[in-house]
Order: C-alpha cells, then sequence, then structure tokens
C-alpha cells in the first residue's frame, strides 16, 4: 500500500516539479533500511528520483545486516547509495553520559513548555535531554566514536549526512526550536567548550576516520525577526547573539564542505504559519537567509544551489510534499531529500549535579 502511495506520490511529482529540473542534482528519499526492497527502489527510479539516503542509528548485527542488504539493493537498481546519522539528538549516549548534554541557562521563556519543571540549587543545571552537541572537546570526542562505531563494518556510502553539529534547540533559553548556537548560555558547564569551527572540524575527524568520499553536514537556520513575541517569547535574541554565532560557526564549515544540507522540515518546526506563501513558502526563505544573514554579519553567503533541501516527508500531505520541492526549487537549492521517517529535534529539561 505505501509503495502504491509513493509511487503515486512520485508520479505526479515526476509530471509536475521534477520533469521542470533537467539538471543531474540529488533527488533524494530518506528512509530506514527495512523500508527500502525492489519494490521501493525500483518506484523510486520510475518517480525519477535519483538516490536513496538510509538512516543509520544502530550497530547491532541485525540492524548492520540490514543496512547491508537495503545497499546492495540499491546498487542493483543503480541508484546511488548515502547514509544518514542523526549526531546531537541522542538518548542512548544522553543516558550514558548526561554530563555531555547542552544545558538551560540564560532566559527562562522555555519554562512556559515545562511549568512542572523545578528551579536547579547552585550545584544543579538544567540539561536539554537528549542533546550531546560536538561543540565542547568531551562531546565531540564521544560523538565521533559513535559515529566511527556506526559505520564500522558497513559498506561505503556514496556520502554521508551528519544531521545535528550545532547546540540543541532553545540555546538561549527563549523556547524557540531554532535557537541552537551555543550550549551553555551561562556560567554551569560540566564540558569544555570547543571554538566556532567545530563543526568544521567533526566533518573533518569524520572524513578522516571513516574514509567516507563525501561528508554532508546538515544545518539549520536561526530564529527570525518576526518571532520575537511568538516562538521567542519575547526575548531578543534575533538581533542579539544568534545569527552572529550562528555567521562565526557557518563560515568555517562552508569552508570545509561544498555541499551542504538545509534542515527544512516546516512542520516539525512550526514554520506552516499563514504568513509564508503556500505554507511551505518559509523553506524558500530559509534558504534565502542563508545568503542574507552572513551578508549581515561579515560571513560569506551560500549560494542556493550548494544547499541540499532536506523537506518534510512525514506527518504531511502529498500536496504538502510537491509544495516543499517546488518551495526548494523555486529558491534555487541544488538538490533536495525527502524524509519519509520522522527527524526527531524534541527535547525536555532534565536536572543533573554539574560540579
Ligand atoms: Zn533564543
Ligand atoms: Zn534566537
Amino acid at each position: 500500500m505505501r509503495s502504491v502511495l509513493l509511487a503515486l506520490i512520485c508520479g505526479i511529482l515526476a509530471e509536475s516539479v521534477l520533469a521542470a529540473d533537467p539538471t543531474a542534482s540529488l533527488r533524494a528519499v530518506l528512509l530506514d533500511a527495512q523500508q527500502f526492497d525492489d519494490v521501493r527502489a525500483a518506484t523510486l527510479r520510475l518517480a525519477d528520483f535519483n538516490a536513496v539516503v538510509l538512516r543509520v542509528d544502530g550497530s547491532g548485527e541485525s540492524s548492520r545486516r540490514e543496512i547491508g542488504r537495503a545497499s546492495a539493493t540499491a546498487q542493483r537498481h543503480q541508484l546511488p547509495c548515502y547514509f544518514w546519522i542523526e549526531v546531537a539528538r541522542c538518548s542512548a549516549l544522553a543516558d550514558m553520559r548526561p554530563e555531555l548534554m547542552a544545558s538551560l541557562q540564560g532566559h527562562p521563556e522555555w519554562r512556559r513548555y515545562f511549568p512542572k519543571s523545578t528551579e536547579p540549587t547552585d550545584d544543579e543545571v538544567v540539561k536539554t535531554y537528549p542533546w550531546v552537541p560536538i561543540m565542547s572537546r568531551e562531546g565531540f570526542d564521544a560523538q565521533l566514536a559513535r559515529v566511527t562505531k556506526l559505520l564500522d563494518g558497513l559498506p561505503t556510502p556514496a556520502g554521508l549526512f551528519l544531521n545535528d553539529l550545532q547546540g540543541a534547540p532553545s540555546a538561549c533559553g527563549c523556547g524557540h526550536p531554532l535557537c541552537r548556537w551555543t550550549t551553555d548560555y551561562g556560567p554551569k558547564r560540566s564540558t569544555t567548550k570547543l571554538g566556532p569551527d567545530s563543526a568544521a572540524q567533526f566533518v573533518e575527524a569524520v572524513s578522516k576516520a571513516t574514509r567516507v568520499p563525501r561528508v554532508i553536514p546538515v544545518w539549520a537556520t536561526e530564529c527570525e525577526a518576526h518571532d520575537k513575541q511568538t516562538l521567542c517569547a519575547g526575548v531578543g535574541c534575533y538581533e542579539g547573539l544568534c545569527w552572529k554565532e550562528f555567521v562565526k560557526q557557518l563560515t568555517p564549515l562552508a569552508k570545509r564542505s561544498e555541499p551542504l544540507a538545509l534542515l527544512l522540515p516546516f512542520r516539525e518546526f512550526e514554520r506552516d504559519l499563514p504568513i509564508y506563501p503556500d505554507h511551505a513558502g518559509w523553506i524558500r526563505e530559509a534558504i534565502e537567509l542563508m545568503q542574507t544573514q552572513p551578508a549581515r554579519h561579515r560571513g560569506t553567503p551560500i549560494p542556493p544551489e550548494r544547499l541540499i533541501a532536506v523537506l518534510q516527508g512525514w506527518d504531511v500531505s502529498h500536496r504538502e510534499v510537491m509544495a516543499q520541492i517546488a518551495q526548494a526549487q523555486l529558491a534555487g537549492a541544488g538538490g533536495f531529500v525527502v524524509s519519509q521517517v520522522p527527524i526527531d529535534q524534541s527535547w525536555e529539561p532534565r536536572i543533573l549535579k554539574w560540579k
């Protein structure tokens, strides 16, 4: 049934949106290995998709076997096979080493979502569960070891997407899911802070350790001016540090990585607002922000053709998938990945002793 539905969606896409794009740019679907078989591969081919991206999230024997099987299927159908690893949001690592998580300090506006969360004492800090960013020495090392282990023994993919190389959501404490410029907005630290080039360093380290030919960082934009009274709950972080720090982190990363992916699940990020044309219009705006914001903060604008738009294919209608692709193409994005698996971006506060 799913395949038939997909064939239907894809058929419409192939005729309407995709046919307009004669370039060999990436047009991929992100799936779990279990969802990918001969029928799905043939359907993707027919619908003019030109690659598959498989989520890699377990290093157990059975998941390894599934990835191996799915990679072989892709090869049989001459579909380049990429892998996708969720980096920062990792409950296994957060449970094992809670001190590596990002924290919620600074503004208390996030508490509107968690009114029962208690105030931390002096030797406690509120951590953003389960987010373990690579922006600290300890988080970086633990995540590098984890990513290397996840890929160990798997076939070499055409490329590797690394998602969430920034801080955790609600970084300044405002509660905005896209405020991600820091890991600890306050003095209570349980890790050693790295410089703004940590994402660039991480991509470099993963490339060296795994020898995957192309490591593609997946980046997210920050809050926007019109969010001030809504998602930022009155906090002036848009005109404050968000974009300034964003540009400091993006600049070295853009120097290191030619293709960059942009995480654009418009509904997951609460961006399906009536102010955006066709609801998915935020996607076009976000791609433009990658040019206008670096220009505002003495960085290098990222031309849209360097960006691979990561779109929301879960919990949306067929029409909304098409609207997202249309917006990405209108903005001039170099390619797109429609994720059929949910990319979970949720978080919750956890109190921890930090000393
Ligand atoms: Zn903020
Ligand atoms: Zn912000």
